[in-house]
């Protein structure tokens, strides 16, 4: 999906991207859990499949070894998704890991999933998702 630094970013902030997401995604740190959901979301509606692929954790059922395969699939799947919205549902919180359950529309359907983001190192990885039925 084509999205310019000054759209207002895809994670549904209100804010432009250059302001919001595009921070993250150019390297800032996110601070918790909730802003790295968001900020992957962001990268999935702009293709940034880098972005991804740092904040996904090692031991993800997805992760692949080849990096390359693993970009052009996010970028594939960026480009043939039309994105609606990302809404979260509910978070639960403990020092180093965080459930957050959320729901994000596409013109194709929705995703209802339970994600589990774990905090290693002082950096927040996404650890699994488990996929809801609605
Ligand atoms: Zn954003």
């Amino acid at each position: 999906m084509k999205i310019s630094v000054n759209s207002p970013c895809p994670c549904g902030s209100k804010k432009k991207y250059k302001q919001c997401c595009q921070r993250y995604h150019k390297g800032a740190q996110v601070k918790d859990a909730l802003t790295l959901i968001k900020s992957r979301y962001s990268a999935y509606v702009v293709g940034d499949g880098r972005y991804i692929i740092k904040t996904t954790h090692q031991d993800n059922p997805e992760y692949h070894d080849d990096k390359q395969i693993w970009q052009k699939s996010i970028k594939y799947f960026s480009q043939e998704t039309q994105f609606k919205s990302l809404k979260i549902l509910k978070v639960q919180e403990s020092e180093n890991e965080v459930f957050v359950t959320f729901k994000a529309q596409f013109a194709e359907g929705n995703l209802h999933e339970k994600s589990r983001f774990v905090k290693e190192n002082g950096f927040w990885l996404y650890r699994e998702g488990e996929i809801k039925k609605t």
